[in-house]
């Protein structure tokens, strides 16, 4: 089949390129011109796992095209995605349709015939219809919901082998479409999910609400835990054996980010309120989030016993996970601006390299490497768990001077901490002073 995926951003670049290595041919396109002026040249913008790869493969087979002309692009194509941002409105809890909204009425302006709609992007309850509304000839479109479920940093995996495929429309024909769109994945065993429209677009808010409360939940018992000298691991380790709670999003560490939970979140409370529903749950949720940056914070006063001032405190990692370039609500952006107002000295080492969120700070500056970043630290702080901080050389980091160690992601064993005589501050775990 011949796709365009219309935005070229995390969703729209991975499922692009991934339906092109299934045999389909796509077009991506963007309106970012850097953006695809890059891909031309057989680089990707953002950082994922395994995609470069399968980008330039793809490229090379003429299955895989780049391109700021939509009406080209829309117009060689039977199905056309709709991969772009919904963010938050400014100060709102809910979601900013505009983007979607306009590429619907491109859509509907550069469309010569017939042509199925799916809707990619993260929508609300109802946004179909909306859809619908903003294209002039509604009889020439079919809008279907197929929501997205990848994980940066497993994106590529994620699209190889999904849980399930959920799609959500009331015509059969579509069903059909978009089996025979997926049967590559289907036929490895993928669950192909159908229900209506709305159905779809609530169930995609309603898994990132759940897997953000489950986070939440494991972090509210963390901070249980270390005021009663137990270890959170046991706790995750014995509530996640039982089978109806299950392991996974259940280890604790700083506040979620990233770019899906929080807006998520947000905005599901934002489409209830419009029902008139309370969504008390999703609610706290958010608060507590909210409220565990500053817990994180009142924390790094505690290893210091209050004052940070001069203080030379060392991030590794800022991305809001590892295995990405993404710093769409990482907790970094929020600690270390009030780390350096309160005249910390901060600096800080990604693999993914420099942030531009954090070049106009004074006081806070990239190293490009971890040895040169820990150079003469107070304090480190483990904020993403990349692999190669799981076994960090401390003799050498220690060389100059004694550092403190937080570990917001509980990468060490309270023992080798011991052995090692490293003062050391985890999560949900005792103290090692
Ligand atoms: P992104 O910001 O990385 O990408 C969006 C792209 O759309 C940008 O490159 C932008 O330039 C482009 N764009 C915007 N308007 C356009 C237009 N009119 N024409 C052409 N291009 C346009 O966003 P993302 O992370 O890929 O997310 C996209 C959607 O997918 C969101 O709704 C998000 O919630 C959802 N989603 C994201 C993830 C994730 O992990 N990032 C996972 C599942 C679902």
């Amino acid at each position: 089949m011949n796709l365009c995926m219309i935005g070229t951003g995390y969703v729209g670049l991975v499922s692009g390129t991934c339906f092109a290595d299934i045999g389909h041919t796509v077009y991506c396109v963007d309106k970012d011109i850097n953006k695809i002026k890059r891909l031309n040249l057989g680089q990707s913008p953002i950082f994922e796992p395994g995609l470069d790869e399968l980008i330039k493969e793809n490229y090379r087979s003429k299955r895989l095209f780049f391109t700021t002309n939509i009406s080209e692009a829309l117009n060689k194509s039977d199905i056309i995605f709709i991969c772009v941002g919904t963010p938050n409105k400014k100060n709102s809890l809910s979601v900013d349709l505009s983007y979607v909204l306009k590429v619907a009425k491109e859509i509907s302006k550069f469309s010569k015939n017939k042509k199925i709609i799916v809707t990619k992007s993260t929508v609300p309850v109802g946004s179909g219809d909306l859809i619908e509304k903003h294209l002039k000839n509604k009889k020439k479109f079919t809008v279907i919901s197929n929501p997205e479920f990848l994980r940066e940093g497993d994106a590529v995996r994620d699209f190889r082998y999904p849980d399930r495929i959920v799609i959500g429309s009331n015509s059969p024909y579509a069903f059909k479409i978009m089996k025979n769109l997926y049967l590559p994945l289907i036929n490895k065993g993928a669950k192909f999910f159908t229900t209506n429209r709305k159905g779809a677009e609530l169930i995609k808010y309603a898994s990132n609400a759940f897997l953000a409360t489950k986070i939440t939940f494991i972090n509210e018992i963390a901070n249980l835990c270390e005021q009663t000298g137990i270890n959170v691991e046991d706790i995750s380790l014995g509530m996640g054996s039982d089978a109806r709670i299950g392991g996974r999003f259940l280890r604790a560490g700083p506040a979620y980010g990233g770019s899906c939970f929080p807006k998520d979140t947000k905005g599901l409370v934002s489409i209830a309120e419009k029902a008139k529903i309370d969504l008390s749950i999703v609610k706290s949720v958010i608060k507590s989030n909210e409220k565990r940056k500053f817990l994180l914070l009142k924390r790094i006063d505690y290893i210091f016993g209050k004052n940070v001032k001069n203080k030379r405190i060392v991030f590794l990692g800022v991305t809001f996970k590892p295995n990405t370039d993404d710093m769409r609500d990482a907790v970094s952006l929020f600690m270390i601006p009030h780390l350096l107002k309160r005249k910390a000295i901060v600096s800080y080492y990604d693999p993914t390299g420099e942030k531009k969120e954090f070049q106009k700070l004074n006081n806070c500056n990239f190293y490009s490497d971890v040895d040169k970043a820990c150079k003469n630290a107070d304090l480190i702080i483990l904020h993403t768990e990349w692999d190669e901080f799981k076994s960090l050389n401390f003799s050498k980091i220690s060389r100059n001077k004694k550092f403190i160690l937080y570990d917001l992601r509980n990468l060490y064993s309270l023992a080798e901490m011991k052995r090692k005589k490293i003062k050391y501050f985890s999560i949900g775990r005792s103290n090692i002073n």
